[in-house]
């Protein structure tokens, strides 16, 4: 099915070999012709005469001649980056979180949105308001793409909320009826994994992991260079320490959630220096003094990653979120928990803590409305058809 609206643009009437060549230079660009040929299994002659009318259409530019060692320079094809723009936002219980990005998922300008009302009639009718604003300041916005912490079907649908306290809702159809743009929808993790698989850390990876810790515990997993749709990588109940005290919600003992769900450290943490208001930045400043806390929760995330390591053989698994200050702060801590627990032919796993700013959610959003814009069509598995 179509991005929910109407699309006027010159990527959707893309299919097959055109289509294949334009993601390519999208994904990775600059690219030589030579090496794009060879990727596509294209002959010289095929993608010349596809490129073209990419070319002559204004989707795809020839970037500055690289010379090679014999014969003429070649030009590196790349796309324009700035012929389309896309609004991602990220909604949580009490906010919403916006960026306007180019094609390559580069934010350009944020915004953020306090909401006082969760209906969702009128989360749409605040977040139609705030792409308006957006809207006068960028020409060109082409999409929107909405994340957030719940279940999603087809891209369309809201099917379960509960950050949100949300059943069911239509919820791109309510906000395309007010602000006139296509509209696509996603789970967070998913979109900030999809964000790191096309324009971030797993660029070019056929087998990643991204793992997320905060609000809730996430996980996002890539084989054969494509997300697995969701209910796939659901760790937040993973038994990670069966001998700790602590329990979950659903009364396991010792399980992510119960160990590394970001209150529940700071909980933790707050007891430990008694100081109930303690912040979750005054708690990783104040690191050193609570190691019983902050540098288990660090070995405990090694642990967490052990598991999907084990089960997956990445080739990296990338560690983001509000909530993982403590594991980049006792790096070495969690390296031993991802160590302790590694299966015996399993090399050591390449785990990444890239910097992490909450609006890169929203990039994730973003991303999600780039993939609609780009391929024109989304499969019903919950990831973009290809
Ligand atoms: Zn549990």
């Amino acid at each position: 099915m179509a991005l929910r609206g109407d699309a006027n643009d010159h990527w959707s009437p893309l299919q097959g070999s055109e289509q294949a060549v334009a993601l390519e230079v999208l994904r990775r660009g600059p690219i030589a012709r030579v090496d794009l040929a060879r990727r596509l299994g294209l002959s010289s002659g095929s993608l010349t005469r596809l490129t073209k009318p990419l070319i002559e259409n204004g989707l795809l530019v020839e970037g500055a001649a690289q010379p090679i060692p014999l014969g003429r320079p070649t030009l590196p094809l790349d796309v324009k980056v700035r012929s389309a723009l896309f609004i991602g936002v990220k909604l949580v219980a009490d906010a919403a979180y916006l960026v306007v990005t180019d094609l390559r998922a580069n934010i350009l300008d944020q915004g953020f949105l306090g909401l006082s009302r969760r209906d969702p009639e009128a989360v749409a009718a605040a977040l139609a308001e705030q792409i308006e604003c957006l809207r006068s300041r960028h020409e060109g916005i082409a999409a929107v793409g909405v994340s957030l912490g719940a279940r999603v079907r087809n891209h369309e649908f809201v099917i379960e909320g509960r950050y949100l306290g949300w059943g069911e809702v239509p919820f791109a159809a309510m906000l395309n009826k007010r602000c006139h743009l296509p509209v696509a929808l996603d789970n967070d993790v998913q979109a900030l994994t999809q964000s790191e698989l096309w324009f971030g850390v797993g660029r070019g990876l056929e087998r990643f992991a991204v793992v997320t810790l905060g609000a809730g515990i996430g996980c996002g997993v890539v084989v054969g260079g494509e997300l697995l749709p969701l209910p796939a990588g659901d760790i937040t109940h993973v038994i990670v320490d069966p001998d700790a005290r602590e329990t979950c919600s659903r009364g396991h003992r010792g399980c992510a959630e119960a160990l590394l769900l970001a209150e529940r450290v700071l909980q933790r943490a707050r007891e430990a220096v008694g100081d109930p208001a303690l912040s979750f930045d005054e708690m990783l400043a104040r690191a050193l003094e609570i190691p019983a806390v902050v540098e288990r929760a660090a070995y405990d995330t090694g642990v967490l990653i052990a598991h999907v390591a084990n089960l997956l053989a990445p080739e990296k698994v990338v560690l983001l979120g509000e909530g993982v200050g403590f594991a980049a702060l006792f790096e070495q801590a969690m390296r031993r928990g991802a160590n302790a627990l590694r299966g015996e032919f399993l090399p050591e796993t390449h785990i990444e803590i890239p910097p992490f700013e909450f609006y890169e959610w929203a990039r994730g959003a973003a991303v999600v409305a780039v993939q609609g814009h780009v391929l024109g069509a989304w499969s019903n598995s919950g990831g973009p058809a290809r």
